[in-house]
């Protein structure tokens, strides 16, 4: 049997190196296993990542992280989902709620009834089956709690949190659960003449740190996996039109709204991601489009309130990394690539990044199909959400400006357009393996595109319309005056987690 697997370095120290640290020392760092953290003094990180879906909640609480600490310490909001404005048509807006709508009638899923009613002429909407909505809709916020058959139980949340807070937090959290951190410049990466394996890395003051394996954190570069391994990206701006940013922040000026707000803009989108303490604003566009001082002007005519920092400017390098584990090196975060944050996933990547490496992990030996496979399940990951991703664009009824233009017109994957003809024929969502969208979350997109199938599943014919009528106007009453008895978003945080100073 090959030795185990002694010393693990991670890296970099933005949201991912101590995502990475904090969830290793809960789940391999003991007396044989040890980890190091090396983080640049001079190098920033990102510090954008702001908005995340639900499985960060998992994440904390696995790590046995205290919730109402964690929000106050991150000044942390709340999110039901994402309102999308002006994507379909300008004046037109919908709601990507983390959640189920309706409930099944007669044993056959519920938005098949909604179609059945589109079909009959009777004004029907989705939207109104879904307690997360009618929540967002009225501002306000309430944790799932009911039992597992009420509609009302059934939607999640996630966090809009600073993400330059978050990584303090899980720094602390890290160093006081064994793991060694390090600030230095890592300045060369040594490898093996033969094998090629990453043997040691150096540091500005000459020091070497070995370690049987690295895991690179260090942001867009990949100073490991690219800068010395020399793995690339594969490019995924055929798929997806957005590769540059601009972000400010800015005095909160209304009540957090619980959701991200994403506004179609001219050449791209823009985010408004509400804090205790501030708003995140960022503009993702296309440059083929818009140039850069275009995209400045355009969200500064766009934001609400006082700038509180310098105007911040991003080339984002539109791709996937063509493996993340290569050799004894494993990519996470930017380093791993780079998918635009339109349904704020770059740290959910994270997430399931390392349980792959987790459910994988290596001995000195490092098993090749064992690596295959990781990097198989994560370009399948991958391929997934592009898919959905590029579905925004493409679905798009705007021709207003040559963006939106392009996008109508815009290449998109065989399997995209197989979902799509799917669903447009009777309304069915294909689901492949590995898909990081359920159902709820495709159907979502079709209603909030007014893509109507050209018939309805025959199963739903099975009741009487009337019945039919009777049975949503009851699930969409309850739902609403449910909704009404939450306290609104504002009041809930300064009863249970107001953050204690503002930063
Ligand atoms: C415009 C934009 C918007 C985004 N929005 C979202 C969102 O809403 N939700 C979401 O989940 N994600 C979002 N993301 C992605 C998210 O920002 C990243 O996943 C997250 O910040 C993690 O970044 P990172 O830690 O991988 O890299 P970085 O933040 O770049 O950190 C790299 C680290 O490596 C260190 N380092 C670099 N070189 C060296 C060296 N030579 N020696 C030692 N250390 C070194 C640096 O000091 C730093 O600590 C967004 C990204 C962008 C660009």
């Amino acid at each position: 049997m090959a030795d185990a697997i002694r010393k693990i370095v991670i890296v970099g120290g933005g949201t991912t190196g101590w995502m990475a640290a904090a969830s290793l020392s809960r789940y391999v760092a003991d007396k044989e296993i040890s980890v190091t953290l090396i983080e640049s003094p001079d190098i920033g990180a990102v510090g954008v990542g702001e908005a995340t879906i639900p499985n960060i909640v998992a994440f904390n609480k696995e790590l046995g992280i205290d919730e109402v600490e964690l929000i106050k310490a991150t000044q942390a909001t709340f999110k039901l989902g994402i309102e999308f404005k002006d994507w379909h048509k300008k004046g037109e807006r919908f709601f990507h709620p983390f959640a189920d709508y309706g409930l099944k009638i007669d044993n056959v899923e519920f938005h098949h009834y909604v179609n059945r009613m589109k079909a009959e002429g009777l004004d029907v909407n989705l939207q109104d089956y879904s307690f997360a909505c009618a929540l967002a809709k009225e501002g306000r916020f309430a944790q799932p709690n009911a039992g597992p058959q009420s509609p009302l139980a059934d939607y999640s949340y996630a966090y809009h949190f600073d993400a330059s807070l978050y990584a303090k937090f899980l720094n602390k959290f890290s160093v006081q659960n064994g793991i060694k951190h390090i600030s230095a410049n890592v300045c060369a990466v040594n490898l093996n003449n033969d094998s090629g394996f990453i043997e040691s890395v150096t540091l500005d003051d000459g020091l070497k740190i070995e370690a049987d394996l690295f895991i690179d954190c260090s942001g867009f570069k990949g100073l490991l996996i690219n800068g010395a391994m020399g793995v690339g990206l594969t490019d995924l701006s055929k798929w997806l039109p957005c590769d540059r940013a601009v972000a400010i922040q800015t005095e909160l000026v209304d009540e957090p709204t619980p959701y991200t707000i994403a506004s179609a803009r001219d050449a791209g989108w823009q985010w408004c991601i509400p804090l205790q303490h501030r708003m995140g604003n960022g503009y993702i566009y296309s440059s083929q489009f818009c140039d850069n001082q275009m995209a400045q002007d355009e969200l500064l005519a766009n934001i609400k309130g006082k700038a509180i920092n310098d105007i911040r400017q991003f080339d984002l390098p539109l791709g996937a990394r063509e493996v993340i584990w290569h050799k004894n090196c494993f990519a996470l975060g930017l380093a791993a690539g780079f998918l635009e944050p339109l349904e704020s996933l770059g740290l959910s990547l994270i997430q399931t990044a390392l349980t792959k490496l987790y459910t994988f992990f290596p001995d000195k030996s490092f098993n090749q199909h064992d690596i295959k496979e990781v990097n198989r399940l994560h370009n399948t990951e991958i391929e997934r959400i592009v898919d959905f991703l590029a579905l925004h664009y493409k679905l798009t009824s705007r021709d207003d400006t040559e963006f939106w233009r392009y996008c109508q017109n815009m290449p998109i994957s065989d399997s995209l357009a197989h979902k799509i003809e799917v669903f447009k024929s009777q309304g069915h969502i294909v689901q492949y393996d590995h898909e990081s969208f359920e159902e709820a979350s495709w159907l979502s997109m079709y209603h909030g595109f007014n893509v109507n199938p050209r018939r309805f599943d025959v199963r739903a014919k099975n009741i009487n319309i009337d019945t039919v009528e009777k049975n949503l106007l009851q699930m969409k009453n309850s739902m609403q005056s449910a909704a009404k008895q939450a306290m609104s978003h504002q009041e809930f945080i300064n009863k249970h987690c107001r953050a204690v100073c503002d930063i």
